[in-house]
């Protein structure tokens, strides 16, 4: 049972470095799960949604960056 300790203990999120700063994305260290946070700063996991999401911002900030 792999993530049982994180279902008694929580997950022990660690903060995966990124380029840009807006966007945050975590890691547990156990249980090798990602997290994000959302628009209301809490922990979600990092789903497909999400990794669309960032890259929507990570194209919008490099377009305002190049232009
Ligand atoms: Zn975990």
């Amino acid at each position: 049972m792999k993530h049982l300790r994180c279902k008694i203990r929580g997950h022990n999120l660690s903060l995966v470095s990124k380029q840009l700063i807006h966007i945050k994305e975590y890691e547990c260290t156990h249980c090798h799960q990602k997290f994000t946070k959302d628009g209301y700063g809490r922990i979600v996991k990092f789903t497909r949604y999400w990794e669309k999401n960032h890259e929507f911002f990570q194209n919008h900030f490099q377009k305002q960056i190049l232009s």
